[in-house]
């Protein structure tokens, strides 16, 4: 026998959690129902920010995504800001701190307080979610879904597909959303890859002799005529399969997306990122009798400081003025632009986002409608958008999540 419901949402993440508890609060004389493929709920959420869940960023604007226009995106965030996201935790019980960095995370460092918030915040909305329920396919008929599974089928009037994009694929956000999509009408972008991921580099690269070692440094992206594209300052960690930390993670994407079209496209790091490789020069002319490994040593762990110059070939005994113009200029240029031969990155099952998905120009944003497929709405990663690490890809969950559940049952 097929179920009916007014509404069905599939995914019951960040963004389709939000929407049902919005659906429910706003519509509560409809039936709605959230399904999702997972044995447990909340994988994401409860991984998220090493298991503190870092819910949201103190300073949110459109310029921290990429993907879609950065004016489409900021239409969405508008709607349900950061102001609206801490008093809407609040009001579920999870009082949020802001860390120096301006990420807010829940005061009791756990993730699990968020989950459990949400969920309870769920039930309260006369909202049932059913798992594990993994939908296989959906189809319009007549005005109305027919949300296919193993488990047996439901129609609805509206359906919101909160699925997700293909990050931590275990976690069940395996990417079949887009298919179902694209089997009502959708486009999906050209592109789909991971972002925020660490970055490999082969295996006999000293970087990866380094491993443990964590550092301020920036990461540049050149295209192969020369044009800076992107630049990110910030933590960086060595790993034995190369780079990682929020400047590798902030840049992957850049990167990724720039190799498509330009293979050639280079990216450097600068190991001291408050110097130019001018000013670098400058210091190692100034060295008199002190060592250049000395001298760094001074300004970033000792490890680092030998590795760099074994690469620039200087032995550790070579005074300062003892370097020739060339070995000045080769260091320079190792300590503030090494080239990195990035190898590939770690893939979907270490990325925390995915870049592409449903371009927002197909979507309504003052109801995140489907512009293709009446009834329909959209809503978290499963849309064209990806944020920088620090809470903004969860404010984009919350934001579309929200518009998308007060929206619903108006279908
Ligand atoms: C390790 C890690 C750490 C992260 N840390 C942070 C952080 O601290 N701050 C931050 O802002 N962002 C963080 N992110 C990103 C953030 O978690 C995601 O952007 C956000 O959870 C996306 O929410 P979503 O609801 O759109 O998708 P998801 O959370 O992926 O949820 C989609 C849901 O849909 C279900 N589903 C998928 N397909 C089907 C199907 N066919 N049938 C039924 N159900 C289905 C899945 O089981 C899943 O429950 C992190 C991500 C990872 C992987």
């Amino acid at each position: 026998m097929t179920e009916q419901a007014e509404v069905v949402i599939v995914g019951a993440g960040a963004a389709g959690l939000m929407a049902g508890i919005w659906a429910g609060r706003t519509f509560p004389h409809d039936s709605i129902v959230i399904l999702d493929g997972a044995r447990k709920l909340g994988a994401k959420i409860l991984v998220a920010g090493g298991g503190r869940c870092n819910v949201t960023h103190d300073e949110v604007d459109a310029n921290a995504y990429a993907g879609s226009s950065r004016n489409a995106i900021k239409k969405v965030l508008r709607r349900f800001d950061v102001p609206q996201t801490t008093a809407f935790f609040r009001e579920l019980g999870v009082t949020l701190k802001r860390e120096e960095t301006g990420k807010l995370f829940p005061t009791t460092d756990s993730a699990q307080t968020v989950l459990d918030a949400l969920l309870r915040a769920v039930r309260e909305a006369g909202v049932m979610i059913q798992y594990p329920r993994r939908v296989q396919s959906i189809r319009k008929e007549n005005d109305r879904f027919r949300v296919v599974g193993e488990w047996g089928e439901i129609e609805a009037k509206s359906f919101v597909l909160a699925t997700g994009g293909r990050s931590l694929p275990k976690s069940g956000s395996d990417g079949q959303g887009y298919e179902m999509a694209r089997s009502l009408g959708h486009q999906i972008t050209r592109r789909i890859f991971p972002a925020l991921v660490p970055l490999t580099l082969p295996k006999d690269h000293f970087i990866c002799q380094l491993s443990g070692l964590t550092l301020p440094a920036t990461i540049e992206l050149y295209s192969s005529s020369g044009k800076k594209i992107a630049a990110f300052t910030d933590s960086t960690l060595c790993t034995h399969f190369g780079l990682s930390g929020p400047s590798i993670l902030d840049f992957s994407r850049y990167y990724i997306d720039a190799k498509f079209d330009d293979p050639n496209a280079i990216a450097t790091i600068n190991w001291l990122p408050e110097m130019t490789t001018e000013q670098c020069e400058a210091e190692l002319l100034a060295l008199g009798r002190m060592s250049p490994a000395r001298y760094l040593s001074q300004r970033m762990p000792e490890r680092l400081a030998r590795a760099l110059c074994e690469q620039a070939r200087i032995d550790s005994g070579t005074h300062g003025d003892q370097l020739t113009r060339e070995q000045r200029k080769t260091l320079a240029r190792t300590i503030t632009r090494l080239e990195l031969p990035i190898s590939g990155n770690r893939g979907f099952t270490y990325a925390e986002v995915t870049a592409g998905g449903i371009p927002l120009s197909e979507i309504r944003l003052e109801t995140m409608e489907s512009r293709v497929c009446p009834g329909l709405y959209l809503c978290g990663e499963i849309c064209d958008v990806d944020g920088r690490i620090g809470g903004y890809n969860f404010q984009w969950a919350w934001s579309s999540g929200y518009i998308a559940g007060v929206s619903v049952g108006r279908a």
